[in-house]
């Protein structure tokens, strides 16, 4: 059993160096700002009284499926700052990390359609498929999927289409040692209503990963990727990971994002995990910094300070 603090239990003195202790709040959306239909009570005075507090707000999702125009809606619906740069999730950091390699090769994409058109929008050449069905003929399946094509990144991210031919086609191209498997939201579970969930796709990509070579290793752009933590790092020119606190409603992939980079991490409990699942982990690298009930606690936690110490 894990002992995790409340941020409304904490001292008076201890709530001010919590407040001191970070210049950066990365926030998941999803669970922590709205759930599935509605906003979250008080997430955006929240976000407000961070930022007037003096620290920058980033928005770090594992959802690419959802439209940014859809994350400008629903951030400005709670009262809260959007700022493109500021909107980071797997489809964006793919193409940070595409761009840094100068990346001119061929890409097997398997997502959705809206990611995929992202990604060839932004300059690249994308392959995605097979999209037929096969019945029980490995010869056909076999000459659909084995097509030899020049591929050096298999990147896989959230589709609700996967196919097995896809999976074999992807291994296929992975046999090539130049080949780089690239993961955007590797979730093991996806919430759909309170107290209902998903298994998501991460189940599926450790799957492949199995399926591959002796280490040959993914990288992970999405949460809870080190390398995703890289690229947060160098794009916001963070010098010290501990001075990031990063606001998640799942152990993985949030707090373990945090764990992975050296962040700070709170969990908040209006979204995919209970207080009793939190307190009940055995798996150290999941067990948050602090809690709280919501993000909104955040705005009580401020206005308890006096005005001068929590500048
Ligand atoms: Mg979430």
């Amino acid at each position: 059993m894990s002992q995790v603090r409340n941020i409304l239990d904490l001292s008076m003195d201890e709530k001010r160096n919590f407040l001191n202790s970070f210049d950066f709040m990365m926030t998941d959306c999803d669970g922590v700002l709205w759930n599935l239909i509605d906003p979250i009570p008080g997430t955006g005075a929240a976000l407000r009284d961070v930022e007037a507090a003096g620290k920058r707000v980033i928005y770090v999702s594992n959802n690419s499926v959802c439209p940014d125009s859809v994350y400008e809606r629903k951030i400005k619906s709670i009262g809260a700052t959007y700022r493109q740069e500021d909107l980071v999730h797997p489809i964006h950091t793919i193409i940070y990390y595409l761009k840094k390699i100068k990346c001119r090769d061929l890409i097997y994409f398997i997502g959705s359609d809206h990611t995929k058109n992202i990604l060839s929008s932004a300059g690249f050449n994308v392959i995605c498929g097979p999209t037929e069905k096969f019945d029980a003929d490995f010869r056909k399946l076999v000459a659909a999927v084995k097509d030899n094509q020049p591929v050096k990144y298999v990147i896989w991210d959230v589709d609700l289409n996967y196919s097995y031919p896809q999976f074999l086609r992807a291994e296929l191209y992975l046999r090539d040692p130049k080949c780089q498997l690239i993961l955007g939201a590797t979730d093991y579970r996806v919430p759909i209503v309170s107290g209902f969930d998903l298994p998501g796709p991460g189940y599926l990509m450790d799957a492949l990963e199995a399926a591959l070579p002796p280490g040959k290793k993914p990288i992970i752009l999405g949460k809870p990727g080190i390398e995703l933590g890289e690229i947060l790092m160098e794009k916001y020119a963070i010098s010290d990971p501990q001075r990031v606190l990063f606001v998640g409603d799942m152990l993985h992939p949030d707090i373990k994002l945090a764990t992975n980079n050296g962040f700070q991490s709170l969990l908040v409990l209006t979204g995919a995990t209970t207080r009793k699942q939190m307190l009940s982990s055995e798996d150290s690298t999941v067990i948050p910094d602090f809690y709280a009930d919501s993000i909104a606690a955040i705005s009580k936690l401020i206005q308890s300070l006096p005005i001068q110490s929590s500048l």
